[in-house]
């Protein structure tokens, strides 16, 4: 069909306008890496042009081509510090940078923390800094240092997508209308505004709609459909139909004052069949866990049972525990509360009890009150050591509720196993055994079981909830390609497509979180959104958006919840320290940037959206990293695949010992109870703790004075570094301010001397840091980019103190000492994920001991995996993860991840690595390497026939990659994984089977056969 296109005297000027912009861009962007503002890029296109080039001609060709051209404000001061940068560059800044910053703005680091106010007018290709892959990985590239040739192809290419896109206006177009009306309509859309003039302007159509008159998900999901930048990110849709209530009934009804304060503080007149079931069994004195969805309304569940407790005796007393500080807050006020609305009750004192309630208090506490909110810390290091003091408190306790029971796993899980195991031998010695344990906790596999092994009693189990909910909607979301005629470009990245849902749900007043997997990810979605929010003028929105994260401040993370749960916020954006329950209100939408650590979070973390009878969203924005691809492949695993078991261990001796010191100071110890702890009692008194005449034993002295300081239940504490604000200072002489307290692991990877530190979305230079001191100085200023650590970890083997056999193979496992180095020596300053700049730091590298497991490779596999093409690095990564994976303790070990960087590179390394799969624990030595040690043979069996039978084809979460693998599993291969596993249990390899592998760049081999470590004297091997 032939259309008649109306030819208008504009129409030739539009392009030879695009074709002059398309000639000027390239020139200066090939030769810059800066943003090119649109007063200098008009004069330049004029000149071209002969006659003047208007706004809304540029907004016409940003119509047709939304996603190729960035036309846009941004703040000055990005611009300044870019050409900052420039000049480093120019000049081959290799080397460390001159950090005193002349750009330095007057500013302040509070929240909402919005200065800029003067912005400039960009005007860029958004193909601009993608070159095509490059060896540093999946992550980054180089910039783009174009030839001439280079420039006329992307030259030619641009043409081309605009040839592409008015032939696709012109088919779109209905018949009759004419696409040059159209395409003016639209560009209308597209004039840049200056946000400081727009945020002047009156609101009025952008009013964010109430909460309570937002739209429903479901309009708001077709919605997105419809904008002009939605490209089919949505790959995949379910809906989960609302549920009703259920009410249930107690046996026994409660008395007239219980049901007013009920009412009263909480508009509560029934409950659900969930809660009542519950409150029937604690009543019956019986042991329970209650495993329901989010704010299923958990708490009344031993808040009801210890009311009516103390209705029946006043001297009645509890312990209400919880993870965190936070959350046993929240929880005190909510039962204050309740009991001031019970007449009878209203005297009760409750208190909270833990690591910072003053010395001077604690007697006080002890004595007068009848409930404390505290923690297993303070129980293990406090409480129980104190047992005389204590005596009455615990002679009359009812309830021990434990609230978020599936936090309790690994290691601290198995920690606390004993902690609850002392508690409860020291209620016994005090004549209580009537204690009724109560625990709720999220939707956890076999709850039942995880708290009997917790508990060491029976357990009543309750997952029937009766709670209603509403609809709820799941998606997962792709990023689109950046450019849909050219995937070679690439995909966008998820944060910058999980920044722009967020902007768009927050503008329809939908309440949203956003989770981010790591801290710093959690910083640059806040730039993220600070940068574009402002840019589009909607100041109104940014004032409602946080940041809320570890690291920060106990007053920040305080102010924050209470912004939240006041509802003054529609957007926070989070890591999982926000997965726990602290009530932050009503939440309509979650959206995961990255697939969370394990299919628990990802649950967790969705259930934090929706309440009751609201709708709710959440969101999966899916990265690039193998794990995230296998699930935009394979979504019904996000539904369908079970939640990992939660793990305690009661076999291990390290723990049980540690926790028999403890015991035996808090009373002597005797063989009776091994009621309490176990088989292994027996054993570890005799040989590690001191018996006396009557047979009693007693602390080992080395233990003493304090055997609990020796105990540390979350893990050893590390050397933590202060992040000080000294931009005060500079300017005026004023105080500096303490922004976060670092760990050491952290620190080195986040304070280097002219990197960019971030805290709470604002960018700070690291000027100073001081290992000694523990210090690291910054300053305020604003930067559009940031900086990665270039970084090394190797864990090398040292000395062998145990060898043992694996059936049926010649093959060893090595037990012994570990050295781990870790080496910061340098970073990139990147925009846009294109490196700015490559610079070298000089710090010193962090070195610990620990204690690991290893099995060294033998040659003939590594002489087959290179036959076949098959990186060793990649084969040996996987097989570790692999057997990891098959690991249920393997949360507290590590392994040495390969990184993209190294192993990706043509030259040869001078790191070369030995063909060992090693495995350590990072900090301490809690006896999980031991274990597994213990169980090596079976879980390398286990590992092998995991990854032989997994349906995947390029591996995936069951088999060989892993969510906490520090180098984004870049660096992989199942196949290698399996010739590798095969070869240590001394399988028959069919070498024919596996095919050659066909690499797309050449790299050098990282791998070297690994040397025999020394052993200690008189090791012998150990049969399997
Ligand atoms: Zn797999
Ligand atoms: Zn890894």
């Amino acid at each position: 069909m032939q259309r008649r296109v109306p030819r208008k005297s504009r129409e030739i000027p539009r392009r030879k306008v695009y074709k002059a912009l398309n000639t000027v861009l390239a020139f200066v962007s090939s030769r810059k890496h800066l943003a090119t503002t649109f007063p200098m890029v008009r004069s330049s296109v004029e000149g071209l042009l002969k006659r003047p080039l208007e706004l809304a001609q540029v907004a016409e060709l940003k119509a047709l081509l939304p996603d190729l051209i960035n036309f846009a404000y941004i703040a000055r001061d990005q611009l300044r510090i870019q050409a900052e940068t420039l000049s480093q560059v120019q000049c081959g800044g290799r080397t460390s940078p001159d950090f005193s910053l002349n750009s330095l703005q007057q500013s302040s680091s509070q929240l909402p923390g919005i200065e800029e106010d003067e912005h400039v007018l960009v005007l860029e290709f958004a193909d601009n800094t993608r070159g095509k892959k490059q060896r540093t990985g999946s992550l980054l590239s180089l910039p783009p240092a174009m030839s001439a040739a280079q420039s006329k192809k992307l030259i030619e290419n641009r043409d081309e997508r605009f040839r592409t896109a008015v032939n696709e206006l012109l088919s779109a177009t209905p018949d009759g209308e004419d696409p040059v009306e159209l395409l003016k309509v639209a560009a209308k859309d597209h004039i840049p505004a200056n946000p400081k003039a727009r945020s002047h302007l009156p609101k009025a159509e952008a009013e964010v709609p109430s909460p309570n008159e937002r739209p429903s998900v479901n309009e708001v999901v077709q919605e997105i459909q419809e904008q002009h930048w939605y490209a089919n990110q949505i790959t995949d849709r379910r809906t989960f139909p609302a549920r009703t209530a259920r009410e249930g009934f107690l046996s026994r009804s409660l008395s007239a004052s219980i049901q007013q304060a009920l009412q009263e503080s909480r508009k509560i007149t029934s409950f659900y069949t969930h809660q009542a079931a519950a409150i029937n069994a604690v009543c019956n004195k019986k042991h329970v866990i209650v495993s329901t969805s989010t704010a299923s309304g958990k708490s009344v569940i031993y808040q009801v049972p210890f009311l009516r407790f103390l209705e029946e005796d006043p001297s009645a007393t509890a312990m209400f525990v919880y993870p965190t500080k936070a959350l046993a807050q929240d929880q005190r006020v909510a039962l204050e509360q309740l009991l001031w609305s019970c007449p009878g009750l209203r005297h009760i004192n409750v208190a909270t009890y833990d690591g910072d309630t003053p010395q001077e208090r604690r007697a006080a506490i002890r004595d007068g009150t009848s409930v404390i909110f505290t923690n297993f810390d303070t129980i293990h290091a406090s409480i129980l050591p104190h047992e005389e003091l204590w005596r009455n408190f615990l002679h009359n306790l009812k309830i021990l509720a434990v609230d978020e029971l599936h936090y309790y796993s690994d290691l601290m899980g198995s920690h606390v196993a004993q902690v609850i195991r002392r508690f409860r031998r020291v209620c016994a010695a005090v004549g209580n055994r009537e204690v009724v344990f109560v625990s709720c906790s999220a939707t956890i596999t076999k709850p039942a079981q995880h708290m009997q092994r917790l508990f060491g009693v029976e357990v009543e189990e309750i997952t029937d909830d009766g709670a209603p909910s509403g609809c709820k909607d799941y998606l997962v979301w792709e990023p689109p390609y950046v450019d849909g005629h050219a995937p070679k470009l690439g995909r966008h990245s998820a944060m910058s497509e999980a920044a722009k849902l967020m902007r768009y749900l927050m503008k329809r007043g939908i309440r949203v979180i956003l989770f981010c997997k790591i801290r710093k990810a959690c910083e640059l979605a806040m730039k993220a959104l600070r940068t574009e929010l402002s840019a589009e003028g909607r100041l109104d929105i940014l004032a409602k958006v946080m940041p809320y994260r570890g690291g920060y401040s106990q007053e920040d993370r305080r102010r924050i919840e209470h912004e939240a749960f006041s509802g003054n916020l529609l957007g926070i954006v989070a890591t999982n320290a926000l997965e726990l329950g602290i009530d932050i209100g009503v939440l309509d939408a979650v959206i995961m940037l990255g697939f969370p650590f394990g299919l628990a979070s990802f649950r967790q973390q969705a259930g934090r959206a929706g309440r009751r009878a609201r709708d709710s969203m959440a969101v999966l924005v899916a990265d690039m990293s193998p794990l995230d691809q296998h699930y935009v492949k394979y979504p019904d695993a996000l539904y369908n695949n079970p939640i990992e078991d939660l793990v305690i261990h009661l076999e291990s001796k390290e723990i049980v010992e540690a926790h028999l010191q403890c015991a035996a100071h808090e009373l002597p110890v005797s063989k009776d109870d091994t009621v309490f702890f176990g088989p292994l009692l027996s054993e570890i008194c005799d040989k590690k703790l001191i018996k006396d005449e009557d047979g009693w034993y007693h602390t080992h002295p080395k233990y003493l004075p304090y055997p609990q300081k020796h105990v540390a239940i979350r893990g050893a504490e590390e050397d933590k570094y202060v992040v000080v604000d000294i931009t005060k200072v500079q300017e005026s002489g004023q105080g500096t301010k303490i922004l976060e307290e670092l760990e050491l692991s952290r620190a080195l990877f986040e304070v280097y001397e002219g990197g960019v530190f971030m805290h709470q979305g604002l960018t700070f230079i690291v000027k100073e840091v001081s290992h000694d001191a523990r210090m690291a100085k910054v300053i305020r200023a604003d930067v559009n980019w940031i900086t990665s650590p270039r970084d090394f970890t190797d864990v090398d083997a040292k000395q062998t103190y145990r060898i043992k056999e694996i059936p049926n193979s010649p093959h060893r496992l090595f037990f012994g000492r570990v050295e781990i180095i870790t080496v910061v020596y340098g970073f990139y300053k990147i925009r846009n994920k294109c490196i700015l700049d490559v610079v070298d730091v000089d710090t010193p590298p962090w070195e610990r001991q620990g204690t690991g497991l290893w099995l060294d490779v033998p040659q003939n596999i590594l002489g087959l995996l290179r036959s076949k093409a098959i990186s060793p690095a990649a084969a040996i990564h996987s097989a570790c993860h692999a057997w990891m994976n098959s690991f249920a303790l393997a949360a507290d070990l590590r392994t040495e991840c390969k990184a993209a960087e190294k192993e990706m590179k043509a030259a040869e390394s001078r790191r070369k690595r030995p063909a060992r799969l090693i495995f350590y624990e990072s900090l301490g030595n809690s006896g999980v390497t031991a274990q597994a040690l213990d169980h090596a043979s079976e879980i390398l069996k286990k590992a092998q026939c995991t990854v032989e039978s997994c349906p995947c084809q390029e591996g995936c979460a069951n088999c060989v990659l892993s969510p906490a693998c520090r180098e984004h599993n870049t660096i992989s291969s199942k196949i290698g994984a399996l010739v590798v596993l095969r070869g240590l249990l001394n399988l028959e390899i069919d070498v024919d089977s596996i095919p050659t592998q066909v690499n797309e760049f050449d790299v050098a081999d990282t791998i070297v056969e690994a040397d025999f470590v020394r052993p200690i004297s008189g090791v012998e091997v150990e049969a399997a």
